[in-house]
């Protein structure tokens, strides 16, 4: 049995030693095979030679550089397109991630009642406080508004066995929405909560506006609510214009009623402007991503690797 670790990283010289220990530590009492696929995510510091010096140590470590810095959704997918593994598993590179439950989703899997284990955080401990706040917000919106199943406080990291890892392939959309392609491919999922752990060293790569975006996109990608409520903001607009127009008309005919309500004029001409360039907003997130789907650019290009095989651009 092979078992594959797509490692995203970006900027993680500083955990990559702490995590190949762990991981192998881990790895070796389970006794498999394992594939150890490190992407270098356009790092700027040290984490490409911190790789390469892995490498020669273990054959087991394999590493895809890119070329610039693409996202971790397209780490993760270049992870998934050269892993051969009969289980995949995605972890983050700064032990977020404990390789300790690495066994135990193992064992989920080989048992045949599942496709797929995920984890899941039960606490938000030593996040700040208003980012968890949004995050709960989201994930209760999301929920709502999507067909696609999105659980609060899931990781990505989590194992799954080869049909399951070549469905996520398969979905070669540019606009990657993890949390959302694992909900849509279906499969059976395992649940394992596990208490948040913070991470090892380094930084934190996402800015809260970094993250508003991510959540933006997510719920662009999954869901077309936000089209729906522009259309019944426009249909509204219009019954409350006819019921106005109503309005004005029968009181000019009753009372002869002389020009007046400059103000109230204008702040309806700004309300409704307001309105309508919303909308226009709305529309604009969809065809701006439709627009970048229809270039088909790869979604990441390797300059550097040490797998033979390795399918470089994708
Ligand atoms: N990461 C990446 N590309 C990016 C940002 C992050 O590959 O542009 C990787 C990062 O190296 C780490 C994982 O994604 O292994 C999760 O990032 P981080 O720990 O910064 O996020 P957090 O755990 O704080 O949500
Ligand atoms: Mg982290």
């Amino acid at each position: 049995m092979l078992i594959s670790l797509v490692v995203p990283c970006y900027n993680e010289e500083e955990s990559l030693p702490y995590f190949y220990d762990e991981t192998t530590k881990v790895i070796d009492s389970m006794g498999c095979d394992c594939e150890m696929i490190f992407v270098n995510d356009g790092s700027s510091d040290g984490t490409l030679d911190e790789l390469k010096k892995l490498a020669e140590k273990d054959s087991r470590v394999k590493y895809l550089s890119f070329s610039r810095n693409f996202g971790k959704e397209s780490a993760m997918y270049a992870g998934f397109c050269n892993s051969h593994g009969d289980y995949t598993a995605v972890m983050d590179a700064d032990l977020q991630d404990p390789p300790s439950l690495l066994p135990q989703m193992v064992e989920k899997l080989e048992s045949g009642e599942y496709d797929s284990v995920a984890t899941r955080r039960y606490t938000r401990e030593g996040e700040p406080p208003v980012r968890s706040w949004f995050a709960r917000r989201f994930y209760g919106l999301m929920n709502k508004i999507s067909d696609t199943d999105i659980v609060d406080g899931a990781r990505d990291f989590r194992l799954m066995t080869r049909q399951m890892v070549e469905a996520i392939v398969a979905m070669g959309e540019y606009n990657r929405f993890s949390k959302g392609i694992f909900g849509w491919v279906g499969f059976r999922t395992y649940w394992l909560p596990y208490e948040n752990v913070e991470r090892v060293a380094g930084q934190t790569k996402w800015s809260f506006w970094k993250l508003t975006k991510y959540a933006i996109g997510g719920i662009i990608n999954f869901s077309q609510a936000p089209l729906y409520i522009a259309s019944a903001f426009g249909l509204i607009m219009t019954l409350v214009a006819v019921f106005a127009i109503i309005f004005v008309v029968v009181r000019k005919l009753i009372f002869g009623d002389p020009v007046a309500g400059w103000a109230s004029l204008v702040c309806i001409i700004l309300f409704i402007g307001g309105i309508q360039l919303f909308c226009m907003g709305i529309m604009g997130q969809y065809l701006s991503r439709t627009y970048m789907e229809t270039k088909r650019r790869p979604h990441y290009i390797v300059s550097q690797t040490n797998m033979d095989d390795a399918e470089k651009i994708r």
